[in-house]
């Protein structure tokens, strides 16, 4: 019986870590959710839902801003607070780019280390703007815009993965119910506790259930591994090696969902994710936070002149994106922005970009942003935020 014991404890401690992922940088993490709807995690884990039918997926801030006078790799527009700080700040104009690289997730330019290689522009992507004219750099940067704004490519994704995978999900449900009842059964000494024939009964039983549910496990990888061929990963194929390793190791077959996600969306801007997916809380939240950053950016004044120039051509393009891709759900840059309420009489103002409050005396917040003031007296709630209209 024992022997048992420690086998269920090594499935459920393998079931806990299965897919979780410490990374070297902090990363967006859409799920869970049973619907097709869910919230999301900023960090450096990410870790797959408990549930058999939820699903993740990931998703990096953009780790580079581009425009007509060059590239720089501090990000503008992140929906990620804090922001990832990666590289030491670089700029460059697209003459002076003689060499692009790419080794151990990291773009270089120059030879030396730019940013982090997310999938948002290539290597050879970067070297084919440097080559281009000017007006081919235009296209490039609306290209690439309209790549990591594909909302409802990624919603049609998400939907095809749910319904693909129902009788899947359905069937990790089953054995992951299967197995706590059998844990409970044996940690919990049912057999001894119960009178001494229904006892002898259900040690007959047992090994039907157990081969039961190793029928069920094996059904659901086999489904999985068809399934496979019509949700076409984007990137390279990993998940036959995940299956496989799933197969032999039963607690790796509980998330087959979120297992079949991996590489199966296009690599997004976490905005365009959250209005594919999020909740509206998640979708008015990441809203915010990119307006927010194109707006009131910071560390402006350490920025280079060329730096600032860049990144002032790439948010002026961006935001004219996020504009447009905000309508359908009901979201403004104007609406997103509006003045918080004081939350205590003291408060004389506000970061735009935090939010945080302040009594009187300071005038930019501990990030460098300028505090606007109040325009309602506190206490006057007309000023309530209006998040969504
Ligand atoms: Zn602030």
């Amino acid at each position: 019986m024992s022997e048992w014991v420690s086998v269920l404890a090594v499935f459920w401690v393998l079931w806990l870590i299965d897919g979780a992922k410490v990374l070297s940088r902090r990363v967006f993490t859409f799920g869970p959710g049973w619907g097709l709807r869910g919230g999301f995690t900023f960090g450096r884990v990410s870790r797959p839902p408990f549930a058999p039918g939820g699903w993740r997926i990931n998703a990096s801030d953009v780790p580079l801003a581009l425009g007509a006078t060059g590239v720089c790799n501090r990000p503008a527009g992140a929906a990620g607070r804090p922001a990832n700080g990666d590289a030491t700040p670089q700029a460059w104009r697209w003459p002076e780019i003689t060499e692009v690289g790419v080794a151990a997730g990291w773009v270089y330019v120059n030879g030396r280390r730019f940013c982090p290689d997310t999938g948002h522009v290539t290597g050879p992507e970067l070297w084919a703007i440097a080559q281009a004219t000017p007006a081919e750099r235009g296209r490039w940067q609306a290209g690439l815009l309209a790549r990591w704004f594909q909302s409802r490519r990624t919603a049609v994704r998400q939907r095809l993965l749910v319904g693909r995978t129902r009788v899947i999900a359905g069937l990790n449900t089953v054995v992951l119910a299967g197995a706590a009842g059998l844990t409970l059964y044996l940690a919990g000494d049912i057999a001894g506790r119960v009178p001494a024939r229904a006892g002898e009964r259900l040690a007959q039983v047992l090994p039907w259930v157990v081969l039961g549910l190793a029928l069920v496990h094996a059904t659901a990888v086999v489904l999985a591994w068809r399934v496979l061929r019509r949700l076409k990963a984007v990137g390279p194929e990993k998940r036959r090696a995940n299956l496989f390793s799933a197969l032999l190791l039963p607690p790796q077959a509980l998330r087959l969902r979120a297992l079949l996600a991996e590489g199966f969306f296009p690599v997004q801007h976490p905005l365009a994710v959250a209005l594919a997916v999020g909740l509206p809380r998640t979708q008015a939240e990441l809203a915010f936070n990119v307006v927010a950053d194109l707006r009131w950016p910071v560390g402006e004044e350490e920025a280079s002149p060329l730096e600032r120039a860049i990144r002032v051509e790439f948010r002026a393009a961006l935001a004219a994106k996020v504009a447009v891709e905000l309508a359908p759900a009901g979201l403004t840059p104007e609406g997103l922005v509006v003045p918080p309420s004081a939350d205590s009489a003291g408060s004389r103002r506000y970061c735009p970009r935090c939010r945080a409050q302040f009594v009187a005396g300071l005038t930019v917040c501990p990030q460098g942003v300028t505090l606007e003031r109040f325009e309602n007296p506190p206490g006057d709630r007309s000023s309530i935020a209006k998040l969504r209209q």
